[in-house]
């Protein structure tokens, strides 16, 4: 069929809400840019060029796996997080908007540190985090530690894309390297899934993201249990660490951070209200 971009667009929003998916004007837009290789803007100026057959032949394709489950960032390969366009690939968490608040307010904190702001963080994925931090901080260096090798590789290929790989460096653990030294900030967005809810999560997350970036054990907290007790002796004075957490988590972390002598500086609540970001400094 000759179709234009707009038609396109309005027939792949259509297909994407009949399948159930509720972002489908969104995501239709973004397979459609993907396939054209166009920004926003020029896709929108152009809609009323027509689409030739094997762009549109590709861009059904990718509907199809969308109506089936798969994330968009999982189809085409990248996500844009805190403005910045990350690689992302079966082995890293997809990074998630909620994860902006944490970069933000470590921003802020880092604004009202001394530099050369040195960072650590913990369990890096893609480094979204890290690299956000980085990109906005020109004088810090990070240190980010991650479980996976393929995912630190890939982490290393984002900071090089975003030109701050000379001052990103990865690190081989599932937690802080005992020899590592202190740091300005700490930062993390562990794994919390409960191990027994994993199952049951939505399919663009249960099937989707390695089960490694989501299982926090039993309770889901294992791994702010092994933060809050040892990341004590690699803060600089005056440093902070920031945890991301799951609904309804902040209160027992708290619990948990109260008895290994921290104190809980701010809590930050997501868009939608939920207490999301824990902000900790020494006693
Ligand atoms: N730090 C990465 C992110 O927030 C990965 C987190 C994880 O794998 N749990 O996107």
């Amino acid at each position: 069929m000759k179709a234009s971009i707009g038609d396109w667009l309005a027939t792949g929003a259509q297909s994407l809400a009949d399948a159930g998916i509720s972002d489908a004007r969104l995501d239709s837009r973004l397979l459609l840019q993907h396939v054209l290789d166009l920004p926003h803007a020029a896709l929108i100026s152009n809609s009323g060029n027509i689409v030739e057959e094997n762009a549109a032949k590709i861009f059904q394709g990718l509907l199809e796996r969308r109506a089936k489950g798969e994330p968009v960032s999982r189809i085409v390969g990248y996500r844009e997080f805190y403005g910045l366009r990350f690689l992302v690939t079966p082995e890293v968490l997809d990074p998630r908007p909620e994860t902006e608040l944490l970069v933000e307010v470590a921003l802020k904190a880092a604004n009202t540190m001394p530099g050369p702001m040195r960072i650590l963080d913990i369990g890096t994925g893609s480094g979204a985090i890290a690299i956000s931090l980085l990109h906005h901080l020109p004088d810090a260096s990070c240190q980010a530690c991650d479980i996976s090798s393929t995912a630190l590789a890939l982490a290393a290929e984002n900071a090089r894309l975003h030109g701050v790989g000379g001052r990103f460096s990865p690190v081989l653990s599932d937690m802080i390297p005992p020899d590592c030294g202190r740091f300005g900030l700490i930062v993390s967005n562990p794994p919390y899934i409960e191990t027994s809810v994993i199952a049951s999560l939505d399919r663009g997350v249960r099937d989707h993201d390695p089960v490694l970036a989501l299982d926090g054990g039993t309770d889901g907290l294992k791994f702010y249990r092994k933060i809050l007790s040892t990341a004590e002796n690699h803060l600089l004075d005056g440093g902070a660490v920031f945890l991301e957490c799951g609904a309804g988590q902040a209160e027992p972390i708290c619990q948990l951070a109260r008895a290994h002598g921290w104190k809980l500086t701010a809590i930050h609540r997501d868009l939608s209200g939920i207490e999301r970001v824990l902000e900790f400094g020494r006693t």
